[in-house]
């Protein structure tokens, strides 16, 4: 484990004219490559006309050093999802997906490499944790996807006869590896970067940010207080805290009233509807009681489920709940009055479950996980989130969405 080269995208604007000036340079200079990086997801020297070619190269070196190295690609859905694995500096592996809707661009992000939380339906938890990724590494995911996008629409947004209606990405989910809570710092820092204005950060409304949790509840009080306007979702899994301290091992920390509680007072505070994940794993939590017991802790609050049929992964016993079992499931919480979205299957024909691709590069075997209590042994794998939207309705398995992950 080592430290990641220093990247303007680890700096705030000021600091950056600092770095700038401490290299002999101008500080406005800092605001140009800002531009470039933040403006036109540049990093190549020869793109900056505006800098004469000495300085370009000389501060293009010190301040826009590389962090990922493309290790492998795959798209699927007919070119809709693409995902993305990349080497980092130090030979660690993680993985960013693009998802691309009729009406938005979603990219599904890392925020550690691997994760140390151990979930055991998860692909990237049998691994562990290799280390907590740079707010640069996680912006540069951003930044990468960005580029991909205009890639694959050289005629840009403005031309009337683009397929594309969104050109850039409009959404993030902190949904690749890695428990973005547990990197609290970076990835705060990494949410301003990606939604202050051009040129102090890419421009992304905050709103359009999804910060997903495992349920660190002094980190979501936190960040509660961060005046920021982002999304919570919070990875639920169980109602109960028998099922969820097997599912998720931090819940023998921080149990299930007190994740409701932290996710009800950053509802309060920020105003925003909370999200609650919950991977359906059948006969595991997909029974009609624990249904019922989600939604009477859920009614009335400033809440609504993702339901994400499990992505199994190769070797895994643990699978997806039968169709029947899972609309009865959402039938019985949309009865206490929660509104219940489920995810499409997106990206699963190319390893889709986070964690999935960064084991095939590996030769890492994923699994056997955990058994739970009273449940057949373990699935891996991930789902990045997709937020399809009519509140109480399960959308029809066309338009439900889902992603990697
Ligand atoms: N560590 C954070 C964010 C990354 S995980 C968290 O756990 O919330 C993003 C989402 O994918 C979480 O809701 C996680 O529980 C879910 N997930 C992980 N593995 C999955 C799998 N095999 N099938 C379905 N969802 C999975
Ligand atoms: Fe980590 Fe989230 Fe996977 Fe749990 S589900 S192991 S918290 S990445």
């Amino acid at each position: 484990m080592s430290r990641p080269p220093r990247h303007l995208a680890d700096l705030e604007l000021a600091e950056r004219r600092r770095a700038v000036a401490e290299l002999g340079e101008r500080e406005f200079r800092a605001d140009q490559l800002s531009r470039h990086y933040f403006g036109r997801y540049t990093d190549s020297p020869a793109d900056m006309t505006d800098l004469p070619a000495t300085v370009r190269s000389a501060l293009a070196g010190q301040l826009l050093p590389r962090l990922l190295i493309s290790e492998r690609e795959q798209t699927c859905d007919n070119g809709a999802t693409r995902k993305m694995l990349w080497r980092l500096h130090d030979g660690a592996l993680v993985e960013s997906v693009l998802m691309k809707y009729p009406d938005r661009v979603t990219m599904c992000v890392s925020s550690q490499a691997g994760c140390g939380m151990g979930c055991p339906f998860c692909a990237t938890g049998q691994a562990g944790l290799t280390r907590n990724l740079s707010t640069a590494e996680i912006v540069a995911q951003v930044v990468a996807g960005q580029r991909a996008l205009q890639a694959s629409n050289p005629t840009g947004p403005s031309n009337p006869n683009s397929a594309l209606a969104h050109a850039r990405v409009s959404n993030i989910v902190f949904m690749g590896m890695g428990e973005p809570l547990a990197n609290y710092r970076n990835v705060v820092a990494a949410v301003r970067r990606l939604t202050d204005p051009v040129p102090s950060g890419l421009g992304i409304s905050q709103r359009s940010v999804t910060v997903s949790t495992v349920g660190l509840v002094p980190a979501i009080g936190r960040l509660a207080a961060e005046g920021l306007s982002v999304t919570l979702a919070v990875s639920l899994h169980a109602p109960d805290d028998e099922g969820r301290d097997e599912l998720v091992p931090v819940n023998r920390r921080w149990k299930v009233a007190e994740v409701l509680a932290a996710a009800w007072d950053y509802a309060a505070v920020t105003g925003r509807r909370v999200s609650i994940e919950y991977a359906l794993i059948k006969d595991v939590n997909d029974q009609p009681w624990r249904a019922d017991l989600l939604g009477s802790l859920l009614a009335g609050h400033l809440a609504h489920v993702n339901l994400i049929p499990l992505n199994p992964t190769p070797g895994s016993k643990w699978t997806a709940s039968r169709p029947g079992v899972q609309e009865e499931f959402v039938r019985r919480v949309v009865a206490h009055g929660v509104p219940v979205t489920v995810r499409d299957t997106r990206g699963r024909e190319i390893d889709g479950a986070c964690g999935q691709l960064a084991a095939t590069v590996t030769g890492r075997s994923v699994g056997p996980a955990r058994r739970v209590r009273g449940a057949v042994p373990a699935g891996l794998g991930r789902t990045a989130r997709l937020d399809t939207n009519a509140p109480g309705v399960t959308p029809p398995p066309s338009t439900v969405s889902l992603p990697f992950a």
